[in-house]
C-alpha cells in the first residue's frame, strides 16, 4: 500500500470517527443542513460516517432565491448552489442545523429500537403516509422469496456460484470467490446454485427458479439514455430543485422541433449565451456515435426508418479539471433490493481522465474527442494515455486519490461526497418504479423465481464549482481487471491493471458477501423498512474473519427519512401494478384503466367514463409511437403516470403539481384501503370455497387483494402451482 493511500485511509478514518463521535454525543448528524443547498447534503467521503441532511418530509432545507430559476437558462454550470460564480475549487460548504418546512404527505414520530445481536440502540423516525396507507406492504414478494432463500441457507457447505455466464467479469469474480472460499461452477450446475453471475442481463440464463441473480429484469432497457432521461424528467416535473443534477435533455427525433425552438428563444433573449450540446445515441456506449454541436441545425438527423433514437443534452462546459484535464467519476452502486429499496455505494471508485488538455468548447475543438470525452475506451487509443501502477497518477486513478488531492487544495470533500450520495439515491428513486413493473412481469408473484441484485456504474462529472452531474448509469459497468495496452504499433494486448483490480474485486467480493444466503437477515421495522445496521456490525460468517471490512456502505434505507418523500412515482407504480391485470403484463388495457378509475372513484358528472376512454386512447396512442421496443399494446407506466398527473391536475386545480399528485395518491390509496377491508370481509365469508393457500396469500400480498388476481388465484393453474411448491422441491433435491 503506498504512502499516499495510507494518508487517504487515515483521512477517511478520521472522518469516520468524526461521525461516530457525533453519534456518541447524541448529536443527530442527519439533521444538519448546509446553507443554500436545497437538496440533500452530507459530510464525509466515507458513507459509513456520512451524515446526509436531505429533506425530510417535515423539513425543507434553506433554498437560495436564484435556485428556482436554475433550469430556465442553459450553460449555468459555472454557478454554485447559491448562484455565485466560483473561480477555483477551494469552496467550503458551511453546515448549519435547521428544521424548516412543512409536512406534505406523512407524519413522522420518533422511535427507539434495539437491534438484535448488535447490542445497539438505533434511533430513527418511522413513517406513515398522511392517511396511514403504507405503500410498501410489511412483507412483500421479494422479501418472501429471500426468506425462502434463508431457510435453505447452507449448513456448513460453501456458497455456490454459477459463473458460466460471467463473461468479462470472470477474472474479478473468480478472485472474489477465492477470497471468500466459496465454490464456483464455471460450466454451470445441474442442481441450483445459490448465486448466478450474469455478464449481460437477467435473461442470460432463463431457467433460474431459485437463488439470486446479479441482474434485474428490465435494467438494460430502463437505463438506456432515453428511458433514464424520461424517468429523471418525470421527477424534475415533481421536484425540479432536487433533480437539477441531470443536464437538460431532449429526446430525438420526437423532440427535435421543441429543442430547436427552445434554443432559438434562449439565444434571442440573451445573445451572450452560446451553449454547446452533446448528442448521444440511445443504445450507445463507450462514446460511440457521440458528437458535440453548437446549433440545432447541426443535428445529424436521419429520416424515416433511419431516424436514430438519441438524446441531445446540455453540455457541461466548465468541468472541474485536474492537471488541466477533464475527468469523470465511475462510482459502483449496489442495488440490493427493490422492495424494500436497499442501496449500497462503494467507498472506492475510479476516475477516468481525458488525454488532451481541456478547453471550453469552440467551433474549432468540438471534434477533439480526447479533450471532451472521458471514456477509457477512446482515450486508451490516444498517444498520451498513461498506464500507471500507482493509484494517484495516470489516466485512470482511484476516486480516493482524487478526493485526497482536492482535499489538499481545500475542497470540502465531505460536501462533494454527500452530494454524490444524494444524486445516487435520487436517481435510484427515479428508475425504481419502472423496474418494479419489469420485475413483476418477469417474476410474477406466485411463480417460482430468483431474487435479484445488481451492481450499477454511475458516471458522474464534477463541475468547476464542484456540483456532481449525472452523465449516465451503466447497467453493465465493465468489471475487467486487465487493460488494453499497445505492445507493438497497432497490436493491443490485455495486461493486468492494479487500479482496476483494487477497486473492482472489492466491489464484487463485498457484493457477494452482502448477498450471502447465510448472511444474517437485517431487522425489519414495524413499518416495513429495514433498520439500517452498519455493515461491519452485521454478523460475519466464520470464513469472513480474514476479510477486510466491507467497501460497500448502505445509504438506503439508512437515509430513508431524508429521501422518502421523493417516492411518489413509486406509489403511482404500485397502483399501476395492482390494476395491470393478467400476470406477465407490462401494459394496462382499457378495461383495467376503467377499473382503476371506477375503483378509485375518479369519474363523476364532470368526467364521464367516455372521457376516461378518450384520455386512455389519447395518451396511449401518443406513447406507443415513442416506444419502439414495446412488448405489447396498451398503456405503459410512463403513460399511466402522465394520465395520473392529468387526473390530479383536474381534481386539485389550485395546488402545484407535486401537491396535486400527493392528494390524488392519498385519495386512491384510501379508496383501495377501504375496499380491501370489504374484500377481506367478503373473502372471510366465502373462505370455505377458496383454497387455503390463496386465502393466506390474499392477506399478505396486496396485489392479490385486487379482484382480478383473486379470480386468477382461484384458477386451476394457480392451485396446481401452490400444490407443487417447486421451490421447496428443488431445494430438497439440492440438499
Ligand atoms: P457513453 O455511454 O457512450 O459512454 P456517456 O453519456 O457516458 O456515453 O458520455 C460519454 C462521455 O461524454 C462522458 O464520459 C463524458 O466525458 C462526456 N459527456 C457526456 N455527457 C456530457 C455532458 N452533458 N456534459 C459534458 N460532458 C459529457
Amino acid at each position: 500500500m503506498s504512502d499516499h493511500y495510507v494518508k487517504v485511509s487515515i483521512q477517511l478514518e478520521e472522518m469516520k470517527s468524526f461521525g461516530e463521535d457525533a453519534e456518541k454525543e447524541g448529536v443527530d448528524t442527519e439533521e444538519q443542513v448546509p446553507v443554500c443547498s436545497p437538496s440533500a447534503s452530507v459530510s464525509p467521503p466515507d458513507p459509513s460516517s456520512t451524515t446526509i441532511a436531505g429533506r425530510d418530509a417535515s423539513n425543507t432545507s434553506i433554498t437560495c432565491k436564484h435556485r428556482g430559476k436554475s433550469r430556465s437558462k442553459l450553460g449555468k454550470d459555472d454557478k454554485n448552489s447559491c448562484g455565485k460564480h466560483t473561480s477555483d475549487v477551494s469552496l467550503h460548504g458551511s453546515v448549519v442545523s435547521a428544521h424548516v418546512g412543512r409536512n406534505l404527505n406523512r407524519l413522522t414520530h420518533d422511535r427507539t429500537l434495539h437491534v438484535k445481536g448488535t447490542g445497539k440502540i438505533l434511533q430513527g423516525k418511522s413513517e406513515t403516509n398522511g392517511n396511514n396507507v403504507t405503500v410498501h406492504p410489511s412483507k412483500n414478494i421479494q422479501e418472501t422469496r429471500r426468506e425462502d432463500g434463508f431457510k435453505h441457507a447452507r449448513k456448513g457447505r460453501p456458497v455456490t456460484v454459477d459463473i458460466s455466464k460471467a463473461k468479462t467479469s470472470l477474472e474479478a469474480l473468480k478472485l472474489s470467490i477465492k477470497q471468500l472460499k466459496w465454490k464456483e461452477f464455471p460450466l454451470g450446475r445441474r442442481a441450483a446454485c445459490d448465486i448466478y453471475w450474469h455478464g449481460v442481463s437477467f435473461h442470460d440464463n432463463d431457467n433460474i427458479v431459485s437463488g439470486q441473480v446479479n441482474k434485474f429484469p428490465g435494467m438494460i432497457e430502463m437505463l438506456r439514455k432515453i428511458n433514464l432521461s424520461r424517468a429523471v424528467r418525470t421527477m424534475q416535473e415533481l421536484f425540479p430543485e432536487e433533480y437539477d443534477f441531470y443536464p437538460r435533455s431532449w429526446i430525438l427525433p420526437e423532440e427535435c422541433q421543441q429543442f430547436s425552438t427552445q434554443i432559438r428563444m434562449v439565444k434571442e433573449n440573451d445573445a451572450t449565451i452560446n451553449p454547446t450540446f452533446i448528442v448521444k445515441p440511445d443504445g450507445g456506449s463507450q462514446g460511440d456515435g457521440i458528437y458535440l454541436i453548437r446549433d440545432p441545425s447541426d443535428l445529424k438527423l436521419m429520416v424515416g426508418t433511419q431516424a436514430k433514437q438519441a438524446v441531445v443534452q446540455e453540455y457541461i462546459q466548465r468541468p472541474l479539471l485536474i492537471d488541466k484535464l477533464k475527468f469523470d467519476i465511475r462510482l459502483y452502486v449496489l442495488l440490493k433490493s427493490l422492495e424494500p429499496l436497499e442501496i449500497y455505494i462503494a467507498k472506492e471508485g475510479l476516475t477516468r481522465f481525458c488525454t488532451e488538455p481541456y478547453q471550453e468548447p469552440s467551433q474549432k475543438n468540438l471534434s477533439h474527442v480526447f479533450m471532451h470525452l472521458t471514456n477509457y475506451s477512446l482515450n486508451v487509443h490516444s498517444g498520451n494515455f498513461v498506464h500507471s501502477d500507482s493509484q494517484s497518477t495516470g489516466s485512470k486513478r482511484t476516486l480516493s486519490s482524487v478526493l485526497y488531492r482536492l482535499a489538499a487544495k481545500g475542497v470540502d470533500i465531505k460536501k462533494v461526497w454527500s452530494d454524490i450520495i444524494a444524486l445516487v439515491i435520487k436517481t435510484a428513486i427515479a428508475v425504481v418504479p419502472e423496474l418494479r413493473v419489469y420485475y413483476q412481469c418477469d417474476i410474477p408473484p406466485g411463480k417460482p423465481g430468483p431474487t435479484c441484485f445488481q451492481i450499477l456504474g454511475f458516471d458522474i462529472l464534477l463541475t468547476k464549482n464542484l456540483k456532481p452531474v449525472l452523465l449516465e448509469v451503466n447497467s453493465n459497468p465493465s468489471m475487467r481487471i486487465e487493460h488494453e495496452q499497445e505492445v507493438a504499433p497497432g497490436v493491443f494486448e490485455y495486461v493486468p491493471s492494479p487500479v482496476d483490480e483494487e477497486v473492482k474485486v472489492g466491489v464484487i467480493r463485498d457484493t457477494l458477501r452482502l448477498m450471502d444466503p447465510g448472511h444474517k437477515k437485517p431487522s425489519i421495522s414495524q413499518h416495513g423498512e429495514e433498520i439500517p445496521m452498519e455493515a461491519e456490525t452485521q454478523e460475519r460468517s466464520p470464513d469472513e474473519g480474514a476479510l477486510p471490512s466491507l467497501c460497500l456502505k448502505q445509504v438506503y434505507p439508512k437515509y430513508t427519512k431524508q429521501f422518502n418523500y421523493l417516492r411518489l412515482v413509486e406509489r403511482i407504480a404500485s397502483l399501476f401494478i395492482r390494476f395491470l391485470g393478467v400476470k406477465g403484463n407490462m401494459r394496462m388495457g382499457p378495461t383495467a384503466f376503467r377499473t382503476f378509475i371506477r375503483t378509485c372513484k375518479l369519474s363523476n358528472s364532470n368526467f364521464s367514463m367516455a372521457s376516461v376512454d378518450i384520455l386512455y386512447i389519447d395518451i396511449t396512442r401518443r406513447w406507443s409511437g415513442t416506444m419502439p421496443d414495446s412488448r405489447e399494446a396498451g398503456m405503459g407506466l410512463q403513460a399511466f403516470v402522465e394520465a395520473f398527473f392529468y387526473l390530479a391536475g383536474r381534481r386539485f386545480k389550485s395546488l402545484v403539481l407535486r401537491e396535486q399528485v400527493v392528494s390524488l395518491l392519498q385519495l386512491c390509496e384510501a379508496q383501495l384501503e377501504s375496499q380491501s377491508g370489504v374484500e377481506e370481509r367478503r373473502s372471510v365469508s366465502c373462505s370455505r370455497a377458496m383454497p387455503r393457500a390463496v386465502r393466506t396469500l390474499g392477506l399478505t400480498n396486496p396485489q392479490l387483494n385486487s379482484p382480478a388476481p383473486l379470480r386468477r388465484a382461484s384458477s386451476q393453474d394457480y392451485r396446481l402451482h401452490q400444490r407443487l411448491k417447486p421451490r421447496t422441491l428443488r431445494a430438497n433435491v439440492e440438499n
